[in-house]
């Protein structure tokens, strides 16, 4: 097995034979010697391989271009240059693969906007290789967090055929031939002949299933890919994204915002653990200070306000707004923005929402008016999780359901919870990419993850 270019950076000059593999970044000749940069995807530098161009033939040092993977052979020694303790003195030099002129990733900074249409290269950019480490952090990171503090890892599935969840949102799986649609005799969609013999979905949630596991293992968590046909072309919203969604038996709001606050603060942790030369990248080229932001962030509490409060903090600014706003209505982004920016300078949590503007599960309060729901909101990007407390008792339940138009039978499983040994219980989504957004302080979510998928966009 060879070592990494990551170990191999770390090694003390030494006569040991050692062998690095890898993509060339760049290429610089001299006179005598050649100085070539292989990165291998393993950390943000490369390792400088040093070849001395008398030992090569020139028809195999010619192959040596921006984006051919090479195979270097030779001892570590100490680097003449400033940029590096070590480098690599090379006795054994294979090209594997060549890399022609017109490889797209020549050596400058690209936009992007080109960067999106090259998707299937941008991984060997600096700034895609940096997103992907530290996405790849935060995943074990919220495995570990989990398993650490007893959660079971459930998998929800992703075809869904309760045709209950997020009216309009969904993407619609079928088999039937769109060209030919089998109708029935009052001209609807015969969705008996379809392969499930119903109407099925893409999953927008996994949480109604999650409640289910957890009012059998008290603690869960899902970590899937969640799917929305939104059609607003936002810097936030994908298509396709992975939610995270823990669910707790036994606790109420309080308990709620405990975790998600501790489980923001821990995947945070873990990026600035071991990600350090990465979000040094970010600082200087992605977002300044977003590395000092972040460790404000884990070292300071979360500010709390209710929703009546956030609207009397924002009904003097109203000004300043595109969408003014009152008691009643959503908030917005923009407002969202303005309250962790500028009223607590920090992560704010909001609670007990409007229960018009929320969705029928969460638990009612006693004014009968607003609802235990809470939304962490973070500066620069606005909401990040979205959670509540559920609704557990049977009656309140159906009420709510027909208050909303919704048929309880449609629900039956759901409610058979509140029915065999109801329990308190409350969760969250945190929506990844946004959490993978604002650690690195990149600014638009089809940056943070591999192939974003959005309305007209279904590219590789
Ligand atoms: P928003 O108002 O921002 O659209 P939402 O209220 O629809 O969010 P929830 O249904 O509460 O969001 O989903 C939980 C979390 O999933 C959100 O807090 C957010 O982090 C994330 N999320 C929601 N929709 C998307 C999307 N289309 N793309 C990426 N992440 C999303
Ligand atoms: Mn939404």
């Amino acid at each position: 097995m060879q070592d990494r270019i990551k170990a191999l950076l770390q090694l003390e000059p030494s006569d040991e034979m050692v062998r690095a593999e890898g993509w060339v970044r760049t290429k610089r000749d001299s006179k005598n010697v050649s100085f070539v940069e292989i990165n291998d995807g393993s950390c943000l530098k490369g390792l400088q391989a040093v070849i001395d161009r008398s030992r090569f033939d020139s028809s195999l040092l010619d192959r040596i271009t921006t984006g051919a993977s090479i195979v270097a052979e030779g001892r570590i020694v100490p680097s003449q240059g400033g940029n590096q303790k070590t480098e690599l003195s090379v006795d054994n030099l294979t090209v594997i693969g060549d890399c022609p002129q017109d490889y797209p990733l020549q050596k400058k900074r690209h936009t992007v906007e080109f960067l999106r249409e090259k998707a299937y290269l941008r991984p060997r950019t600096n700034l895609f290789g940096a997103v992907t480490r530290v996405r790849n952090t935060m995943s074990y990171a919220v495995h570990s967090f989990f398993q650490e503090n007893g959660f079971i890892y459930v998998n929800t599935p992703l075809i869904s055929a309760s045709d209950c969840e997020g009216a309009g949102e969904q993407f619609q799986v079928t088999t039937l031939d769109l060209g030919n649609v089998p109708m029935t005799e009052d001209d609807k969609v015969d969705y008996s002949k379809d392969f499930f013999g119903k109407m099925a979905n893409l999953t927008v949630s996994g949480q109604l299933e999650g409640e289910t596991y957890a009012t059998a293992m008290k603690n869960i968590y899902t970590f899937g890919p969640t799917f929305r046909a939104e059609n607003s072309n936002t810097t936030r919203h994908l298509a396709e994204f992975w939610m995270i969604e823990p669910e707790m038996a036994f606790c109420t709001l309080e308990g709620d915002m405990e975790w998600a606050e501790k489980f923001l603060k821990y995947i945070f942790s873990a990026v600035l653990e071991k990600n350090a030369e990465d979000m040094e990248f970010f600082s200087k080229f992605v977002l300044e200070g977003v590395e000092d932001t972040l460790r404000h962030v884990i070292e300071s509490p979360f500010a709390h306000m209710t929703y009546t409060d956030a609207i009397k903090a924002l009904e003097p600014e109203n000004d300043r707004f595109e969408f003014p706003v009152k008691w009643g209505v959503e908030i917005q982004t923009e407002h969202e923005k303005f309250l962790t920016e500028h009223v607590a300078g920090c992560p704010v949590i909001v609670t007990d929402y409007p229960k018009d503007i929320k969705a029928f599960y969460m638990k009612l309060n006693d004014d009968g008016k607003t609802v235990r729901a809470m939304d962490v909101l973070a500066p620069r990007l606005g909401e990040i999780i979205g959670g509540s407390e559920r609704e557990y008792r049977y009656d309140v339940l159906v009420n709510r359901m027909h208050e909303l138009g919704l048929n309880p039978a449609d629900y039956w499983w759901y409610l058979d919870l509140r029915k065999y040994g109801t329990v308190p219980h409350a969760g969250f989504g945190l929506g990844f990419e946004r959490a993978v957004q604002y650690v690195t302080g990149v600014a638009n979510i089809r940056d943070v993850i591999p192939y974003p998928r959005y309305a007209k966009s279904c590219e590789y």
